[in-house]
């Protein structure tokens, strides 16, 4: 459970001059005004803002978004006001909370294809901020993470189903990606929690086996590049479960030949030494026939 030491403790580890002061008026600000409101957990409704700043607070925020994320909620569902956050934090916060406010009213009906890209691009250009559109990614992903408390299965289906069309790729356009891939992920476990669990099976079952060795292989690609005297930068991640279903859909792959559950970057300075790179892999590696 989030508590307020560890936001506190969270923001001075990056932010050592902060005023700590201002966060915990904002907090007891928060507490006061949800008052009686509850999570669907039955916790009191202010964890959930302090939960939403320690994610932005392990993002290294600034102060900002801290105060807004700790305020977002109490626009909309408490009586406090534009003026009263004004008077207390600043104008710059009362206008972000705001704008995460404006950002909650136009959430609306499940929209896929076309109408998702559109809302997607709406969202973008009403966060004239881009610290509203950050608290609004971090509030979606607490959410996701607090998903139980939802009852009804076609209500969780739309905020999953949402949270997949719109959020996910908003949060990948801004530059979020750890939240991407969460939010990805507990939205997959909503919409098709037993392809999920046989992914985490295989992919356990192939780690197991010695199978993902991604730190081998950037091992080997460095000796390997080295050797040619070749600069390059490599980094390398196991794919997620849920990317890891969306191509077994796309490439239509049985489960058991799921094998392609590692990706690498190799950043090279030239297109001579991306050629010379290509051809060091293929000489070391097989390529799989057809897919290359
Ligand atoms: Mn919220």
């Amino acid at each position: 459970m989030p508590n307020t030491p560890e936001l506190i403790d969270a923001v001075k580890s990056y932010n050592p001059d902060i005023d700590i002061a201002v966060v915990e008026c904002a907090i007891e600000f928060a507490k006061d005004m949800h008052e009686g409101q509850t999570r669907s957990s039955g916790e009191p409704y202010y964890t959930h803002p302090v939960a939403v700043a320690g994610i932005l607070a392990d993002m290294k925020m600034d102060i900002g978004s801290i105060l807004t994320a700790i305020l977002h909620d109490t626009l909309e569902e408490t009586q406090a006001t534009f003026e009263e956050l004004e008077k207390m934090f600043g104008k710059e916060v009362a206008e972000l909370v705001d704008g995460v406010c404006k950002l909650n009213r136009i959430e609306s009906k499940t929209i896929e294809g076309k109408q998702a890209e559109n809302f997607r691009k709406l969202l973008l250009a009403m966060s004239e901020d881009i610290r509203v559109l950050l608290v609004k990614l971090a509030d979606r992903l607490h959410n996701m993470r607090t998903f139980d408390g939802i009852k009804k299965p076609e209500k969780q289906r739309r905020i999953a189903l949402e949270t997949l069309e719109i959020y996910a790729p908003l949060s990948e356009r801004v530059g979020v990606h750890a939240i991407k891939s969460e939010l990805e992920d507990l939205a997959f476990g909503v919409l098709n929690p037993e392809a999920r669990d046989s992914i985490t099976k295989r992919l356990s079952f192939l780690r197991k086996e010695g199978t993902v060795v991604v730190d081998n292989i950037i091992e080997e690609l460095n000796a390997l590049f080295k050797e040619s005297g070749i600069e390059a930068e490599i980094t390398g991640r196991e794919k997620t479960r849920y990317s890891v279903w969306k191509k077994l859909q796309r490439k239509n792959v049985a489960f058991e030949q799921l094998s392609d559950i590692m990706a690498f970057r190799i950043v090279v300075k030239s297109m001579e030494d991306c050629y010379a790179v290509l051809g060091l892999i293929h000489g070391r590696y097989h390529s799989v026939p057809g897919r290359f």
